[in-house]
C-alpha cells in the first residue's frame, strides 16, 4: 500500500502520486500518495464525525490515549529516527533527539490533558451579582487543521496533535511534501493507542491546494501553521474568522559579552553548535551573533577552529554533523546569498563552498547590516559575526530585523542581561544559553514577522479551546 493519505484510521488509495527523494544523495526513496481536494473533504468529514465521539469523552481518556501513544513513539523510536533521516536528510543523532522530545511532549499533553482547570468567578463582587456563584470551563473547538514544515516532521506534528487530542478536538494534518510519511507513521500510533478513527487524519499534496480547502472549510475552526513566514502571512489573510497559530521563520540573534572571557571555549562550543546544527536548517539556528570588540579576536579564532572539526557526510553515519541541504534550489540559494555578502564587502572566515549536496560551514564577519544574511532568514549553515562596542550597540541591532523568535546572550552583568531581555523585540529570551534552545513545555512562539499566538503543550491547548463561562443563581 502506497503511504500518504490516512483518513479514518486507514490508508487510502490515490490515482495521483508524487516522488520522494532523500535530500543527501537525491536518489528516490518511495512513491507517495498524493491528495487532492476530495481526500482532503472526506479527511475533513471523519474529522468532523470524529469529533462527535472526542468530545465526549472524558480527560482521564484522553490522557490515557496520548500517554499511550507516546510509550508506543518510544517503542518504535528507531523506526521513526530513521523515517526522519531518510525524508528530511537529518543526522541520525539529531533524529533520535526528535523523536525523544517528541516522546516527552506527547507526555506533556497526557499530564496537561487533566489539568485544564477553569476558574471560580466571584460575582457577587459586581454590585447585583449577590448569591451566584460562577466558573469557566474550556471545551475543545472541533476540527483543527494542521500544515507542517520539513525540518522538524515528528516533534513539530506532535506539537499541534498532542495538544488537540488533549483537549479532545480532532485533526487533519498536511505535512510538508519533502515529509509526508513520519505524519503518517504518527497517525498509525495514535490509532494503535486508541484514539477514534478519524480523529487523526493526514493528507500528503500540494501546500497551496489542501492549504486552501482547509482555509475555506467552516468546519475547522483553527488553522495550526508552522513554516515560513511568506505563506504564513498567506494563511492569516485568507483565514477569516478561523483562529490561527502561525510558527514562523527567524534570524535569531546571540550577544557574547566581554564578561565571559574565561568561559570562551564552552560559550564557543554552544554557539558553533547552534550555528550548523541541521545544516542551519532550524527556525531558532544561532544566525547573528554579536560580540564585544574586547574579545572578538579571540572568539572568531576559537569559532573557526571549532567549526573545522564538524563532520560532513552521510547522515545515516553516527559522526556526521553536516549534510546535504533539503533540496538543490535551497543550496544555489544560500550560496548566492553568500556571494551577495561578499561583493558587498562581509570578511569571509571560512566555507563559503560547495559540497556535494551540502555547503560548508560559513562563517561571515562584519557584514552590511543590509545583507540578505544579516537582515532574512538563511535556513543553511551560515553564520554571521558582528563586532560591537557595547551591550547597547548589540541590542539595539539585534533588534534591527524584521523577525523576533529567539534570543540569547552570554554575560555575567545581570543588570544588562535583564536590561537586554526586558528589550529584545523577541517571543523568548535566554539568558546565558544560545536562542537555538527549546524546551517543549516552554511558552513559545514569535512576535514580528516570526508569527502570531503559541505552541508549548500547555499554551497550545488554551489557544484550541473555548473558555465558557456559566453562572448558577442559587439565591
Ligand atoms: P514552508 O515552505 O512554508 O512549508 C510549510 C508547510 O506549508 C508545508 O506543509 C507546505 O506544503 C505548506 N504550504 C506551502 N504553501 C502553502 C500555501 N500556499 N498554503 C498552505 N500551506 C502551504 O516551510 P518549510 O520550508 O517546510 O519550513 C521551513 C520554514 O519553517 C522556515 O521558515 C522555518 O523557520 C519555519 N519553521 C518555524 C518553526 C517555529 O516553530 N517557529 C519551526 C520550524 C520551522 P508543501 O511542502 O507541499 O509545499
Amino acid at each position: 500500500m502506497i503511504k500518504g493519505i490516512f483518513i479514518d484510521g486507514e490508508y487510502k488509495e490515490s490515482e495521483h502520486t508524487f516522488e520522494l527523494f532523500h535530500p543527501h544523495t537525491q536518489e528516490k526513496v518511495e512513491q507517495v500518495a498524493k491528495g487532492n481536494e476530495e481526500d482532503m473533504i472526506q479527511a475533513i468529514d471523519s474529522a468532523a464525525d470524529a469529533f462527535q465521539t472526542m468530545k465526549q469523552m472524558s480527560s482521564v481518556e484522553r490522557a490515557e490515549i496520548v500517554k499511550r501513544a507516546a510509550e508506543i513513539l518510544q517503542q518504535r523510536s528507531e523506526e521513526f529516527a530513521k523515517m526522519i533521516t531518510l525524508e528530511a536528510g537529518k543526522p541520525i543523532t539529531a533524529s533520535r533527539s526528535e523523536v525523544e522530545r517528541s516522546v516527552q511532549t506527547l507526555l506533556f499533553a497526557a499530564e496537561e490533558a487533566k489539568q485544564s482547570n477553569g476558574q471560580y468567578i466571584a460575582l457577587d463582587a459586581a454590585k447585583g451579582g449577590e448569591g451566584r456563584d460562577a466558573f469557566t470551563i474550556y471545551q475543545p473547538l472541533g476540527v483543527i487543521g494542521a500544515i507542517t514544515p520539513f525540518n522538524f516532521p515528528v516533534n513539530l506534528t506532535v506539537h499541534k496533535v498532542g495538544p488537540a487530542i488533549a483537549t479532545g478536538n480532532t485533526i487533519v494534518v498536511k505535512p510538508a511534501s519533502q515529509t509526508p510519511l513520519s505524519a503518517c507513521l504518527l497517525a498509525e500510533v495514535f490509532i494503535e493507542a486508541g484514539l477514534p478513527k478519524g480523529a487523526f487524519n493526514v493528507v500528503s499534496g500540494e501546500g497551496g491546494q489542501l492549504g486552501d480547502v482547509l482555509l475555506a472549510d467552516d468546519r475547522i475552526k483553527k488553522i495550526s501553521f508552522t513554516g515560513s513566514p511568506k505563506v504564513g502571512k498567506m494563511i492569516k489573510e485568507k483565514a477569516g474568522l478561523k483562529r490561527v497559530t502561525l510558527e514562523l521563520g527567524s534570524n535569531s540573534a546571540l550577544y557574547i559579552d566581554a564578561s565571559v572571557k574565561d568561559e570562551m571555549e564552552d560559550v564557543v562550543k554552544q554557539s558553533v553548535s547552534a550555528a550548523f546544527a541541521y545544516n542551519g536548517q532550524v527556525c531558532i539556528h544561532t544566525q547573528r551573533i554579536y560580540v564585544h570588540k574586547e574579545i572578538a579576536n579571540e572568539f572568531i579564532e576559537q569559532f573557526i577552529t571549532q567549526t573545522k572539526s564538524l563532520p560532513y557526510g552521510d547522515p545515516f553515519d553516527e559522526d556526521t554533523v553536516l549534510t546535504g541541504l533539503i533540496s538543490e534550489k535551497e543550496q544555489k540559494r544560500v550560496l548566492d546569498w553568500i556571494n551577495q555578502s561578499v561583493t558587498a564587502g562581509a570578511e569571509l572566515k571560512y566555507g563559503g563552498e560547495k559540497i556535494e549536496t551540502g555547503i560548508e560551514p560559513t562563517i561571515l564577519v562584519n557584514v552590511p547590516k543590509n545583507e540578505k544574511v544579516v537582515c532574512e532568514e538563511v535556513f543553511g549553515p551560515v553564520v554571521v559575526i558582528q563586532i560591537v562596542e557595547s551591550a547597547d550597540q548589540a541590542l539595539a541591532e539585534m533588534n534591527d530585523s524584521d523577525y523576533g523568535l529567539n534570543a540569547g546572550m552570554f554575560t555575567n552583568h545581570l543588570k544588562q542581561a535583564m536590561k537586554m531581555a526586558h528589550e529584545l523585540e523577541v517571543g523568548q529570551v535566554l539568558i546565558n544559553d544560545v536562542p537555538t534552545l527549546r524546551f517543549d513545555h516552554m511558552p513559545y512562539g514569535g512576535v514580528k514577522s516570526s508569527g502570531y499566538g503559541h505552541e508549548g503543550v500547555k499554551y497550545a491547548m488554551k489557544e484550541m479551546t473555548n473558555m465558557k463561562f456559566i453562572s448558577i443563581h442559587y439565591q
